[in-house]
């Protein structure tokens, strides 16, 4: 997966968009149908767990983390660690968090885009807004 987008791209880059899109995609793949995933923007750097529509609007306003570049928060095997380790340790990180919609939601925007490679983020975030 190429994501130098990251160290060299900003907010409003079309690379920038194609990979926050990608990183939703890998995030949404990953989340094993939970609610929030933590949040990969400059503010909150993984620390703060958002739902996906949260962070695809802190991705388009801040810049995506530049130190993140192997998303083991999200499920990536980080370089001589086991994947299924990190999965574990995942597991209860996500709190007890009750949401209702989101996956509903996280379907939505898998759907999208998968069905549209173009999709930006603008369209995925106005489409979360319909009701
Ligand atoms: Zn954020």
């Amino acid at each position: 997966m190429d994501k130098s987008w990251i160290t060299t791209k900003k907010p409003g880059d079309p690379e920038y968009d194609v990979g926050v899109v990608e990183y939703i995609k890998f995030a949404v793949t990953n989340s094993e149908g939970r609610d929030v995933i933590p949040c990969p923007c400059h503010i909150c750097h993984n620390l703060s767990y958002q739902k996906v529509d949260v962070i695809l609007v802190h991705l388009s306003k801040w810049e995506f983390d530049r130190t993140y570049t192997c998303w083991y928060r999200h499920g990536e095997s980080r370089v001589g660690t086991s994947s299924m380790g990190e999965k574990m340790d995942n597991s209860n990180v996500y709190g007890e968090y009750e949401g209702n919609n989101l996956e509903d939601m996280i379907d939505e925007i898998e759907e999208r885009v998968e069905n549209d490679p173009d999709v930006t983020i603008e369209d995925l975030i106005s489409d979360s807004e319909k009701p």
